[in-house]
């Protein structure tokens, strides 16, 4: 070990830094966060730091540092682009025997700043010795991803029955198999998805039984359209968390795969006209695992609520008090339009943009027509595939021109994804011979003018093909 990690108390401590620019200005924000009182000594102020210095009322002595700006100081950052300077604080410093750092070169260092994970009262420092301050940082954003920025509030909380649970477990192992079952469990999901108040409720109960009861959960988690990087960190997380996973036919093989190794999987099926098991045996089902006391990930593609149903499960679930959540996530229409190059919305060819189900009943769409068929915004079509010749020609019918662009995105954002464009009145024609696979959205507007110029995503087939 190379340096001792150690936290400092410098709460209303009289804390240097020599130096004006932005470097100096981001090691004041620091000091300024753990509670210092902080000196700058520098010629010349950055605007950032001039603005620091009127903001936080940090003592400004203009000039060139000397040896008396080292009085009655507990620390010292040196922060300057001039060598000589920063060698200067460093010997003088060390002569005194005061910490002191100077950015960028630790030889002159007595201790290195490490790169920080806040959740205070929670505090991870990563530092690599001064080796890679841009490898710490890497680790660090690596870190940030896994714990919730909610940690901070769950440390908080458990602080404040620290003394109470000591009382009542008086023998060591009890006491930390009560602590992790808190904090590992229902109580800390709680804290994260904000409902601190009923999480100290339920803290309260446990102490008094003894242990948390083990009650069921359900998480409705949305997957996303299929490529996993797009996943949320909350629904990564919980998914590794649940004992059973229900997911149906959208989850991606590399989505499903990121759920918990061990975890018991359900599929439940739903193809076009084939509901492999029906809506109201899903909704069951899940009341039923969480009952069981079990941690249920109902893993659904796309956001939950958008076309998912998403709210006729949890509808279920309240009549039957089953405590549950639910994780958002990108829906197909943004996953499509980001890996096909087709924005949305653009200044110059749509300013809406509106998501309808082509969902086919009795061989007609009950949408409201007239409104679909404006000039000036982008029509997204779910579950459309099948009606596609029902869309383009009640399009046309309700005065869209034939010429009008549309693309078709099949398993959109997965290595699979294909995208077809054409226009209203030769579309259907247009992919008779080929073989679209669900899922695929469909897109309507003069938008999709500006995928050949936007498209960037290559799928594994255009690769092959070299496209
Ligand atoms: N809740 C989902 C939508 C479920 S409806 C969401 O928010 O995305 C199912 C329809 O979504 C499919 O018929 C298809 O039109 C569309 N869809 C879902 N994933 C898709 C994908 N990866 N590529 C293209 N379309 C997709």
């Amino acid at each position: 070990m190379d340096f001792l990690p150690i936290f400092m108390n410098i709460r209303g401590q009289r804390c240097l830094v020599v130096g004006g620019g932005e470097v100096a200005a981001r090691k004041a924000a620091l000091l300024q966060e753990a509670g210092a009182e902080i000196v700058v000594v520098s010629p010349r102020l950055s605007p950032t730091l001039t603005e620091q210095v009127r903001r936080w009322d940090i003592s400004y002595r203009q000039g060139r540092f000397c040896a008396t700006d080292l009085d009655d100081v507990v620390l010292v950052i040196a922060a300057t682009d001039d060598e000589a300077v920063n060698r200067e604080v460093s010997e003088l410093a060390r002569a005194r025997a005061l910490p002191v750092n100077v950015v960028d070169n630790p030889e002159l260092c007595s201790f290195i700043v490490p790169s920080i994970i806040d959740r205070s009262p929670v505090q991870i420092a990563v530092s690599t010795g001064g080796a890679s301050p841009v490898l710490a940082r890497l680790l660090r954003t690596r870190l940030e991803s896994l714990i919730p920025s909610a940690y901070g509030r769950l440390a908080t909380m458990v602080d404040g029955f620290r003394d109470r649970v000591k009382g009542r477990f008086a023998d060591v192992n009890a006491r930390r198999n009560f602590w992790e079952q808190v904090l590992e469990g229902r109580i800390a999901e709680m804290v994260f998805a904000g409902r601190d108040e009923e999480a100290v409720a339920a803290l309260e109960k446990a102490l008094v039984s003894g242990g948390e009861q083990k009650v069921g959960e359900v998480y409705l988690i949305g997957g996303g359209p299929g490529d996993p990087d797009l996943l949320t960190f909350r629904a990564l997380r919980l998914m590794q968390k649940a004992d059973v996973v229900v997911h149906d036919r959208l989850i991606s093989k590399e989505v499903l795969e990121l759920t918990r190794r061990d975890a018991e999987r359900i599929y439940v099926g739903k193809e076009r006209d084939n509901h492999s098991v029906p809506q109201e045996q899903i909704n069951q089902l899940l009341v039923d695992l969480a009952k069981q006391g079990k941690r249920v990930c109902r893993l659904k593609g796309g956001d939950p609520f958008v076309f998912g149903r998403g709210g006729e499960e949890i509808e279920t679930l309240t009549e039957n008090g089953v405590n549950f959540q639910v994780v958002p996530a990108i829906t197909a229409a943004l996953g499509a339009s980001a890996y096909a190059g087709i924005p949305l919305t653009h200044r110059d060819y749509s300013q809406a943009a509106v998501f309808v189900t082509g969902h086919l009943k009795d061989g007609t769409m009950n949408l409201n027509w007239p409104a679909l068929a404006q000039p000036n915004q982008t029509v997204v079509f779910y579950m459309g595939l099948k009606g596609l010749p029902v869309i383009c020609s009640t399009l046309m019918a309700h005065g869209m021109s034939a010429e009008t662009p549309i693309a078709l995105v099949q398993q959109a954002t997965t290595p699979r994804q294909r995208v077809f464009t054409g226009t209203l009145g030769d579309m259907p024609e247009r992919i008779a011979g080929e073989e679209v696979k669900a899922p695929t959205l469909i897109i309507v507007g003069n938008v999709v003018k500006l995928h050949d110029k936007l498209s960037w995503f290559r799928s594994e087939a255009m690769i092959a093909k070299g496209e």
